[in-house]
């Protein structure tokens, strides 16, 4: 595997306590390798764009519009997307809407816990610049500073045609292998780590949550 600077050393875990160190890995995520053979890695792409699995986890407003896409109206089921409960079984993750810190955390943990391949789409003006946010103390105003985006989609909120929009092209970036994220995530991990752990001050996790 090709050496990078996020697969030289261990993970410090500094916010854990001594007792809770035993618990967790300190390893660090390793960047996602394609298959030697290119028909097979665009096959699994494939394969991949057409079961995408959106983590049901709502950020802020433009959540709102996440249900509709699932309707008889949009039917995303006709795509190979379906909603999971559970980011273990998730393959996208939909920031629908503005950011809290609060609420930063709880995502750097659950797109940690996604496997990868995984995709996130930023939905509404508030994760690009923050929106009607932009100088709210406690609002994340450039989302992509804290976890990688594949897509965004604008708008204050953006209807459901514009997100089956972005499903689309998200699905044709990965049938094209363009969708590099996850793997721009563990190559600049440090950095991100710095990012996130400015803002969320009580880091009591692991630096990176398997
Ligand atoms: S972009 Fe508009 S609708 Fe979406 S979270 Fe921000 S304020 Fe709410």
């Amino acid at each position: 595997m090709k050496k990078t600077p996020s697969t030289l050393s261990t993970l410090e875990n500094a916010g854990l306590s001594a007792e809770d160190q035993l618990l967790f890995s300190n390893a660090r995520p390793r960047p996602y390798e394609p298959y030697p053979i290119k028909a097979i890695e665009d096959f699994a792409n494939w394969a991949r764009a057409n079961s995408l699995w959106i983590l049901a986890f709502g950020t802020g407003c433009c959540s709102i519009e996440l249900r509709p896409l699932m309707t008889a109206r949009f039917d995303a089921s006709r795509f190979g997307v379906a909603g999971r409960p559970t980011p273990r079984q998730s393959s996208v993750f939909i920031i629908g809407g503005y950011v809290s810190v609060k609420t930063l955390k709880r995502i750097v943990r659950s797109y940690e816990q996604m496997q990868g391949p995984k995709f996130i789409i930023a939905l509404g003006s508030c994760p690009a610049n923050g929106g009607m946010y932009f100088d709210s103390y406690n609002t994340i105003n450039q989302f992509d500073l804290y976890l990688p985006v594949d897509l965004y989609v604008t708008g204050c909120m953006p209807r459901p045609e514009a997100l089956l929009g972005a499903i689309l092209e998200l699905q044709d970036d990965i049938k094209a292998g363009k969708c590099d994220g996850a793997n721009r995530y563990i190559e600049h991990f440090d950095e991100y780590k710095a990012n996130q752990k400015k803002v969320i001050k009580d880091w009591n996790m692991p630096d990176y949550n398997w």
